[in-house]
């Protein structure tokens, strides 16, 4: 591989779209950045950051939950001030020359969305109207890379966290595509794919660490989501409501009772910005 780079930051400021690319050739080059934010642990998550916003769907609230719909392509369409993905088609042309049916695409992208709605406060749902969908999928109508991602944010909400508008996820209808690991890197597993292309889609960017579904790198050394996944996650969108009322039992020592485990308290990460 070691054809992918980080997005740079300073070239994500292309007027209201962003891109988070992903996945990307040399166009990019590698990102160097300052840490967001100590809470971004030790480099294992990024927040994107657009002129000096985060972008989250829902509430622009760091640690705030969302409900996010999603479509296919169902038809060529052409989003002109996107940076990344800006003429897509349907997926049909891909998954044909990938051997891969449709039922199984689209219940591989349920499976990369509910990795990520499993473990913050996020829902996914499924729309019919590609138009009426925040998240949009579908394949690259000009080929370049194995897959991109754009985001465009609320241009009437300058603040410290900007609401999400439209996330466009694309990818290469010339590359090659599976379903499940098989050990060749060349030929990218269209789930993993598409759990990192989320990632951007909800407002993460590449950590400067390797080993997260979040980095630039394809790997098929896990089929989870990773700390710093999670981490990111779980910042922009707070906890899993059910995982905010777990609590541990009373553990008795000598007879005296102790409190139940407070909550894991996470807070999101304090952002360096105005
Ligand atoms: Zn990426």
């Amino acid at each position: 591989m070691g054809d992918m780079r980080g997005l740079s930051r300073s070239q994500a400021l292309a007027a209201t779209t962003v891109v988070a690319a992903i996945f990307a050739p040399a166009i990019f080059a590698p990102a160097i950045f300052a840490p967001i934010a100590a809470a971004e642990e030790a480099g294992i998550f990024r927040i994107i950051e657009l002129k000096g916003s985060s972008v989250k769907w829902g509430s622009p609230k760091m640690g705030t939950g969302a409900a996010i719909t999603y479509a296919f392509a169902t038809e060529p369409v052409v989003f002109s001030e996107a940076r990344n993905c800006r003429a897509m088609e349907p997926m049909d042309a891909l998954l044909a020359s990938s051997g891969v049916g449709q039922a199984l695409y689209e219940a591989e992208t349920a499976r990369a969305f509910d990795a990520w709605s499993a473990v913050a406060d996020i829902e996914f749902r499924r729309v019919s109207d590609p138009d009426a969908a925040d998240i949009l999928i579908g394949a690259q109508a000009r080929p370049v890379g194995r897959a991109f991602s754009n985001v465009a944010y609320a241009r009437s909400a300058p603040g410290a966290v900007r609401p999400l508008e439209k996330s466009l996820i694309c990818l290469n209808p010339q590359q090659p595509w599976k379903v499940g690991f098989d050990g060749n890197l060349e030929v990218y597993d269209l789930r993993y794919t598409l759990k990192h292309e989320i990632g951007h889609a909800i407002g993460l960017d590449h950590p400067d660490t390797t080993s997260q579904v979040m980095s630039y790198r394809y790997e098929e050394r896990f089929t989870t989501l990773q700390a710093g996944d999670i981490s990111g996650a779980v910042a922009l969108y707070g906890n899993k409501q059910k995982l905010m009322v777990e609590t541990q039992p009373p553990q008795t020592t000598g007879g005296i009772a102790l409190s139940p485990a407070p909550e894991e308290s996470r807070s999101p990460p304090t952002l360096a910005l105005p």
